[in-house]
């Protein structure tokens, strides 16, 4: 049975890799919006196919936008400290992208025209994903599945009901806490850590 359940999973992996790979393929030649005419590659995702866990950010950055990689600056750094030390396998555990795929000039915040022109890419990736857990990370990540007005600060940790089947959960964002360096009881990175705590539990939870 064992065996069966395995192969079941990898077949599931390497058809949500060849249905990636064609949305890739059509988000490379995207000019839906303007971002189009000055990225130097489209930013799409890391991480596993099979992944429980997606991490939605912002928007690309210079060195994600050079690379065509998410969270691969300074801030990508520091999810990665986090991930690792919550027992997180950014590699075997996640699944990264952001709201848009291409970098809006001077790292601007994206435009809820632009957001929602990439849309289709965004829950293209969800529903071939068809993640367990998706970690909203910053306020323009949450403020897309969830409303303009909300802040972070005071959803973060909690469990969202937004999708059937998802849990979902917003988080801060790297760059923040690259801003904020206590690591005190109630500092926004001693939040983060107990966040990603939580998210490793229910991954556990999850398996079991
Ligand atoms: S940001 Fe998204 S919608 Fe705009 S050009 Fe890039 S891929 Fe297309």
């Amino acid at each position: 049975m064992d065996h069966l359940l395995t192969a079941i999973n990898c077949r599931n992996t390497e058809i949500k890799i060849a249905s990636l790979k064609e949305l890739k393929n059509v988000c490379e030649q995207c000019m839906a919006c303007d971002l189009g005419k000055t990225r130097t590659s489209i930013v799409f995702s890391d991480g596993f196919a099979g992944a429980p866990v997606m991490l939605i950010g912002e928007a690309p950055g210079a060195d994600e936008d050079a690379t065509g990689i998410p969270f691969v600056g300074r801030a990508g750094q520091l999810l990665n400290q986090f991930l690792a030390d919550a027992g997180l396998d950014r590699k075997k555990d996640l699944y990264i992208c952001n709201t848009i795929k291409c970098r809006p000039p001077q790292n601007r915040i994206p435009t809820n025209e632009e957001k929602l022109a990439c849309s289709a890419y965004l829950f293209g990736q969800i529903s071939i994903i068809k993640p367990r857990i998706i970690l909203l990370c910053g306020s323009t990540a949450a403020q897309t599945f969830i409303n303009q007005e909300i802040k972070i600060s005071t959803i973060r940790g909690k469990w969202l009901n937004i999708f059937e089947d998802i849990d979902v959960m917003a988080i801060f964002h790297p760059s923040y806490l690259l801003r904020n360096h206590s690591t005190e009881p109630g500092s926004p990175r001693w939040l983060m850590k107990k966040d990603l705590e939580t998210v490793k539990n229910r991954l556990q939870e999850i398996d079991n």
